[in-house]
């Protein structure tokens, strides 16, 4: 089979799972921009990267209507890079960053659509690597960073734990997503669920699935 037909049966075997309204990023992280334009041919508009460098190489290679999303972890001196290409982060997770992504959105005239990333992980140990901040800070978050004019809310984002249950880490987003939209009553998209999770993701109300293997294959 070739490489098209490959994307295309897997893209419409995803999408016939997904429960209605719920939008789907396909994560293009280290494929080639070349199997971006076979989704972008096939009709998808919606596409997930991790790293700066190569989603500014893919977005400027691909058509303007392509909507891209940034997932991965937040380096500072990136940002100014990452708020030109990018049209919604879902990384979002310190004070600084908000601040600096709003300047620099406020200079190109645009408000920057953020998903805050809200860590799952079950026991949060004090170092912890993993990314997001913890759910109970999330009101606190929100306290200082909600009123950046060049930032636009728009929901909670999270990675379910790997080789658990993901149940209880998507119960815990769904959470967070009530208490944010009790504080921004318009934010509430839910970024959840990758390959391994998604469904159970729905089941706790994900709004955007990130789905890169199941459609790509194997990195
Ligand atoms: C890589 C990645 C995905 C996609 O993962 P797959 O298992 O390939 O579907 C989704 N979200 C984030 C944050 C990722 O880093």
């Amino acid at each position: 089979m070739d490489r098209r037909s490959e994307i295309a049966s897997r893209l419409d075997e995803i999408k016939s799972q997904l429960k209605p309204g719920v939008a789907l990023i396909v994560v293009t992280k280290t494929f080639p921009a070349s199997d971006v334009q076979i989704l972008y041919d096939l009709g998808h508009r919606e596409f997930g990267e991790n790293r700066d460098v190569e989603g500014s190489a893919k977005s400027k290679e691909l058509p303007a209507d392509a909507v891209w999303h940034f997932q991965g972890g937040i380096q500072s001196n990136k940002l100014k890079s990452i708020v030109e290409w990018s049209d919604f982060i879902h990384s979002l997770d310190d004070v600084s960053h908000a601040k600096k992504i709003s300047e620099l959105a406020r200079a190109r005239n645009k408000k920057q659509r953020c998903f805050i990333q809200v860590n799952l992980d079950q026991e949060l140990s004090a170092g912890s690597e993993r990314s997001g901040i913890k759910p109970e800070s999330l009101e606190e978050f929100v306290e200082v960073v909600g009123d950046e004019a060049g930032l636009e809310i728009v929901g909670v984002m999270g990675v379910g734990p790997l080789n658990q249950d993901p149940a209880p880490a998507f119960a815990k987003l769904q959470n967070a997503s009530l208490r944010l939209q009790n504080l921004i009553p318009e934010a509430r998209f839910i970024s959840g669920g990758m390959s391994g999770d998604f469904k159970v993701a729905m089941e706790f109300g994900a709004t955007h699935v990130r789905l890169g293997s199941s459609i790509l294959g194997t990195r």
